[in-house]
């Protein structure tokens, strides 16, 4: 068989969590709760609130173990209007400065939302990104110290950035250090045929991990036996990744969400090892 060089530092399992499913109201309370419930890691909102909550955010977090992973939010860059695609350009520098100065991993970005791009063809839409607008939010992000993470999602609701090695391939084209991608368990189960293979793909661009559970998008472990991770984490311990592994999804209608947020810990920690 092979041998593959061990990577040059060991992958690490961080957990996180988003930051409107972390119990608490104030920025301290909430930060207090991932501590204390053995996480490493969260994700924060992108627009006014991280404009607004920033410097405070960056007080909470003095002399805490936790990591800020990525800001989360709505992005589209999909309008055949140059001036709308630039208006997403200029709403999102700001943004950038802030991430930088709380030192967060990066901003996910989704080029493109649906199937109307209004008179702009997918393939001249993606060629912008990679040239012109992603391009330039990754120039500016590497600048701040941040980066831009680019999120595949499904068929459905992207012409283009379905798959992580596509979100790869563009930030190699980009050619900034600012660019990353990221990949999603709940997207990469519809849209690959292999986790392991997805994730290698991404290679030394991967920086960010969406998982839910692989039925219904809600905690892991709450889909039975179809929440099985072990192949993806294969690929993150040849990786020797450090990002964040963060929940994105829902809960079930029954069922006390901290003992469901208790096993989803349990459960990805199991796999972890395994993998
Ligand atoms: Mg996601």
């Amino acid at each position: 068989m092979p041998k593959l060089a061990p990577p040059p530092k060991p992958a690490k399992l961080n957990l996180s969590l988003q930051w409107g499913t972390i119990p608490g109201k104030e920025i301290n309370e909430k930060l207090d709760y991932m501590e204390q419930s053995g996480y490493q890691a969260f994700e924060i909102p992108t627009g006014d609130w991280l404009l607004k909550n920033g410097e405070a955010l960056k007080k909470a977090m003095a002399g805490r173990k936790l990591f800020i992973a990525t800001a989360c939010g709505p992005s589209n860059f999909s309008y055949g209007e140059p001036e709308k695609r630039e208006a997403e350009v200029q709403k999102f520098l700001p943004q950038l400065e802030v991430l930088g100065m709380l030192g967060a991993v990066g901003l996910i970005l989704c080029p493109a939302r649906g199937y109307k791009q209004m008179g702009l063809g997918f393939k001249e839409l993606r060629d912008d990104f990679v040239g012109n607008t992603g391009k330039r939010l990754a120039e500016k992000a590497a600048q701040c110290g941040t980066a831009i993470v680019l999120e595949p999602l499904c068929h459905q609701e992207t012409p283009f950035l379905k798959q992580v090695a596509d979100g790869a391939a563009m930030c190699r084209d980009m050619e900034s250090p600012g660019a990353k991608v990221m990949g999603d368990f709940w997207h990469m189960n519809r849209e690959e045929t292999s986790f392991f293979g997805a994730l290698m793909s991404g290679g030394k661009y991967l920086v960010h991990i969406h998982i839910a559970s692989l039925r219904n998008r809600r905690v892991p472990g709450t889909d039975g036996d179809a929440d099985n991770y072990v192949d993806g984490f294969k690929a993150l311990k040849l990786l020797g990744y450090q990002g964040a592994v963060s929940f994105e999804g829902g809960f079930p209608k029954d069922g006390n969400r901290e003992e469901l947020l208790g096993r989803m810990k349990q459960l990805l920690r199991e796999q972890w090892e395994q993998a």
